[in-house]
């Protein structure tokens, strides 16, 4: 699933402007499961826009509304209304909610309200992991499920870099609570983050091969791979000719 963080409240209230009718849209689908930006989201946010702009002493209307996917047209002709009596939509859906969004009303100020993160795993209430980064050349099947561009610091294609120790990898991860690094004094005085320990991929690809008696398949070295399929290619785009409407005229 898709994973995203609400932005802070003083960073979309910079966005507004002076909109007097805000719209806060909530999505049902990706940002509702990690909580981040489904209808209760939306209400609560809408809430807190109410409370900023009496203590700003603007005048300004909020209201909110959740589509099931704003990823979709035909979800987005369902909130059209709303979106069309609004000065500013502030978006809870990820990246591609909110260009969906601009691209279906070209005449709508739509903003971003969350920080979209990454494609990741709920591991348990209130954590989620980063697991894949839509790399378009899969290679789980090589790496017993256990991914090495998203999972690996350094995104090492053959095997582990020589750093980790007791199944962790050498470079920690900075703590974050609500997006921001968590802080704390060092012995000289300096204020440095708080990091965390993070499993070594390449230790969890081989204890798994070698469980499932597979360690075959990261015996050979492997070539480059191909990044032609990734970013690196410019924005990517997939034409399925099966599926594409005829036209009758
Ligand atoms: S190899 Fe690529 S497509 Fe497969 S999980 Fe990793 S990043 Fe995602
Ligand atoms: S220690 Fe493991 S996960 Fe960390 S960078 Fe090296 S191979 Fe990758």
């Amino acid at each position: 699933m898709i994973v995203g963080e609400q932005k802070p409240l003083s960073e979309i209230v910079g966005f507004l402007g002076d909109a007097r009718e805000v719209l806060v849209a909530g999505c049902g689908t990706c940002v509702t499961v990690c909580l981040a930006g489904g209808e209760k989201e939306a209400q609560l946010l809408a809430s807190a826009l109410r409370m900023a702009s009496r203590l700003d002493g603007a005048t300004r209307r909020v209201t909110d509304v959740t589509a099931q996917r704003q990823c979709e047209w035909e979800y987005l002709d369902g909130i059209a209304e709303h979106v069309r009596r609004a000065d500013a939509v502030v978006s809870l859906a990820c990246g591609i909610g909110v260009q969906a969004m601009v691209r279906h009303f070209p005449d709508a100020w739509v903003v971003p309200g969350l920080n979209t993160t990454f494609l990741g795993l709920p591991e348990e209430q209130g954590i989620w992991t980063e697991q894949c980064q839509a790399c378009g050349n899969c290679m789980l099947g090589q790496t017993g499920g256990i991914c090495p561009i998203a999972r690996c610091s350094k995104q090492v294609q053959n095997g582990p870099c020589g750093g980790s120790e007791n199944g962790l990898c050498e470079v920690k991860r900075v703590k974050r609570e609500n997006g921001v690094p968590v802080m704390k004094t060092d012995a000289r005085g300096r204020q440095v983050p708080v990091t965390e320990d993070v499993e070594c991929a390449w230790h969890l690809i081989h204890e798994r091969l070698k469980r499932l008696g597979r360690l075959d398949l990261i015996t050979g070295v492997q070539g480059p791979k191909d990044w032609s399929t990734s970013r690196d290619g410019g924005p990517r785009r997939i034409v399925r000719e099966d599926l594409l409407l005829l036209d009758e005229g």
